[in-house]
């Protein structure tokens, strides 16, 4: 027995919910997202479990030469593009797609010679105002890409949603409108839809889907669960019991004795703490299974441990299991209390969290 923490990640799931993006988007190809070394699952893990995708996609050049070094094999798209010539060099070393969102990745790439073109996709900025060429530069940054012998023909074009994960926002549907003007006549492949709009927003299906939280189980809406979606989570995170004790009424729990307890109480001391990506601001009484069974968190996170209340269970003892995401605990009500959200939870998982495959379900 160890008293690490560590995660277990389903590959079984993610192949599962591989398929229901299929179900989504049935007439869609998936170019599965994979950055912050797979929303913090396993880089490599996830990309092996994904075998058969149309393309995998991640933030950096050096996410995707890690894959590419590691024998993936299928189109990989790096969605921040580059940022000067080495980097372009490594992409079209290692045959990697680029994104193209600026005016100084343009004048890079008409520089190149056109001996091994590169594939790219060209970024609108329909709304989200963060990456990509406003609608007004977009026809001629397309212009001078077309005429670049460096660049594969014809250009893919795509843009990203800022607000997909709230249904009845307007926004979304402006910005689908503005990007299919924008790229109306041109015949390059299109793509727009992130998890949330492959579900919410069939419209934005188009050639290419780009899932990423659901992929991991994980729902993009603050009003469901991944379960709901028919999605299964792939990672669930353990720890263990260290230490059992009575404490009296009034003692006051962990660092600045924000829980002070009002009667007699069986508290548990858990070997995880932010140190292991556990979120420091869960609150007291977000939820924690001890033994499946669920018991409240108390007082603060600490680096290396929680401290929950096991009045509820009475047999419980040290070096007994403790669940604190995954299957039985959903991983969107921990974000809810700690006021965050799944993706940054499961980004955040540190290096000390043991990382263990499974494949059965
Ligand atoms: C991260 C990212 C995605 C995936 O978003 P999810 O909400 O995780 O599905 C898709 N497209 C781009 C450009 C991204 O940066």
């Amino acid at each position: 027995m160890t008293l690490a923490a560590y995660a277990l990640i389903n590959l079984a799931a993610v192949k599962h919910n591989l398929a229901k993006v299929r179900e989504y988007a049935p007439n869609s190809k998936i170019m599965a997202v994979i950055k912050a070394n797979g929303y913090g699952h396993g880089l490599l893990q996830i990309a092996n479990a994904l075998q058969g995708v149309d393309g995998i996609a991640v933030a950096r050049v050096g996410e995707a030469v890690r894959l590419r070094k590691a024998k993936v094999k299928c189109r990989i798209t790096v969605l921040e593009g580059f940022v000067c010539e080495p980097e372009l060099n490594a992409l079209i070393q290692y045959k990697l797609d680029s994104v193209v969102h600026s005016m100084g990745q343009l004048d890079i790439l008409e520089k190149l010679s056109g001996k091994t073109p590169v594939s790219i996709w060209l970024k609108l900025d329909s709304g989200m105002n963060r990456l990509g060429f406003t609608t007004d530069q977009f026809v001629s940054a397309y212009q001078r890409l077309e005429k670049c012998p460096g660049v594969k023909q014809p250009i893919s074009l795509m843009t990203h949603f800022s607000s997909a994960d709230d249904k009845h926002s307007h926004v979304t549907r402006q910005q689908i409108e503005i990007f299919n003007k924008v790229v109306d006549s041109y015949p390059g492949e299109k793509s727009l839809a992130n998890s949330a709009g492959v579900i919410a927003w069939q419209e934005a299906q188009s050639d290419w889907v780009r899932p990423g939280i659901m992929l991991y189980g994980v729902s993009p809406f603050n009003e469901y669960h991944g379960v709901d979606l028919g999605l299964h989570p792939v990672m669930s995170l353990h720890a263990r019991l260290i230490s059992v004790k009575i404490i009296k009424p009034g003692d006051a729990v962990g660092y600045s004795g924000t829980w002070v307890c009002n009667k007699e109480t069986r508290l548990g001391v858990v070997a995880i703490g932010y140190g292991d990506g556990y979120p420091r601001t869960a609150k007291s009484g977000t939820p924690v299974l001890v033994n499946g069974k669920r018991v409240p968190l108390v007082g603060r996170v600490s680096m290396d441990m929680i401290t929950v209340d096991l009045s509820s269970q009475p047999e419980s003892k040290p070096g007994d299991e403790v669940t604190l995401w995954g299957h039985g605990l959903a991983i969107e009500e921990i974000a809810v209390a700690a006021g965050t959200i799944p993706y940054t939870i499961l980004c955040g998982v540190t290096q000390r969290v043991r990382l263990e495959n499974v494949t059965a379900q």
